[in-house]
């Protein structure tokens, strides 16, 4: 018997503009005693086809959508989806490269999973309980698209629980070794797939790392560098690179690092970046380009104005350390914090170092991470490079 929840008028057309989410107190009633991990058929108070979902009655999000299709999802779907995946990313990802996200969740149609590609190397999330139970099958389009050495599950995620799953750090095929190493823009990095933030690197970022070098030059400062992969890729264009972050274990991979690709121009710092560049300024020091990164501050509503206040402040002292020529390349990974919201407040800063800046590029995440029409949620990073004048 088909399984059916039944959702507010709200949830109905928020599924039918693309949005791929049904939040829980939007479910009306249910009916064939749906479970987690189900897939669902979801319709509107008066009976009418909205969508086909995965179903997990426990987290806020209750209804992932899978199909607007009238026909449920086939068993050949789950193979087919990270098929597409693979192709878009073989028609982007450049023969310098080998490391980049295969899947993205609900962008590639398969909501709860992540996988990040390190070389021979699949670190995946599988976030929710629909994904779980089509993890064979999964798996399988997985082994047949890349061919990997091993699979490694970073499920070390907080939002597990709430989906009622355990935590987990496990190889689930192959084998997976302590570190690997990779190829990002033709520069070596070496990964800890087991222990690295993230899944083990901020791979959002390989197209902003490519662009940053056009503008590469002199003395360049690359804040929350974590294991310097913004500062490698600008090691050749730059005279000097500092490399800056508060983690130690970050600085001493970032060394690592530029040893195995034999830069001897690359320093880092290990501070707390709010610090240092008040310092920096006392002490005048110039650079005539400057990279920030940091995480996200605004991590849901209630954090914005502090978040606001954080942003402002690291790239108003930044602006300061930059001389007319001087670029300014930020970044934001809120999503919470609006693009409008965003620009606003780098003009409060220039405001307040009494400088005028151009705005060279807008940029945002990879188109290995792409976003979703309908799907607002799926777009968070938002990257200025700016030039003072
Ligand atoms: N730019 C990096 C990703 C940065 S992630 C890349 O391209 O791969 C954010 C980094 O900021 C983390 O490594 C974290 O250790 C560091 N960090 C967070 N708060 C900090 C602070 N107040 N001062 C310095 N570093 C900080």
């Amino acid at each position: 018997m088909t399984k059916t929840i039944i959702v507010s008028r709200t949830a109905a057309n928020r599924l039918k503009d693309g949005h791929p989410w049904g939040f829980r107190g939007e479910i009306r009633s249910e009916r064939g005693d749906p479970e987690a991990g189900d897939v669902v058929h979801v319709t509107d108070e008066r009976h009418r086809h909205i969508c086909w979902a995965f179903y997990s009655p426990k987290p806020l999000i209750a209804l992932r959508q899978l199909t607007r299709d009238p026909e449920p999802p086939a068993t050949d779907t789950w193979a087919a989806r990270v098929k597409m995946a693979a192709e878009l990313r073989r028609a982007i990802i450049t023969s310098d490269t080998d490391t980049f996200r295969a899947v993205y969740s609900d962008s590639d149609g398969l909501p709860g999973l992540i996988v990040d590609k390190y070389a021979d190397i699949l670190v995946v999330q599988t976030l929710t309980q629909g994904i779980e139970r089509v993890w064979e099958p999964v798996r399988d389009a997985l082994i047949e698209q890349w061919r990997p050495r091993g699979i490694l599950a970073r499920n070390d995620q907080k939002v597990r629980e709430m989906e009622g799953l355990e935590q987990e750090k496990a190889i689930r095929w192959g084998e997976v070794p302590e570190s690997v190493e990779v190829f990002e823009n033709g520069i070596r990095f070496v990964v800890d797939p087991w222990n690295g933030q993230k899944t083990g690197a901020y791979l959002d970022q390989r197209e902003n790392r490519l662009a940053a070098r056009t503008w590469a030059k002199g003395r360049v400062l690359d804040a929350f560098t974590y294991q310097g992969w913004f500062a490698l890729n600008l090691a050749s264009a730059a005279t000097e690179v500092l490399a800056l972050d508060g983690s130690a274990p970050a600085c001493e991979m970032v060394e690592r690092n530029a040893a195995v690709n034999g830069f001897t121009n690359v320093r880092t710092i290990r501070q707390n970046a709010f610090n240092w560049l008040k310092q920096a300024e006392v002490e005048g020091q110039r650079f005539d380009m400057v990279l920030l990164d940091p995480p996200a501050f605004c991590k849901n509503k209630q954090s914005i104005p502090d978040g606001v206040r954080g942003y402002k402040e690291i790239n108003l002292r930044a602006m300061r350390l930059l001389d007319a020529g001087g670029i300014l390349m930020t970044s934001s990974c809120s999503y919470h914090l609006s693009e409008e919201r965003f620009i606003s407040l780098l003009e409060e800063a220039a405001r307040d170092t009494g400088r005028t800046m151009q705005i060279l590029e807008r940029r945002t995440q990879g188109r290995d991470h792409p976003r979703l029409l309908g799907h607002p949620e799926s777009y968070y990073l938002k990257t200025f490079i700016l030039r003072m004048l």
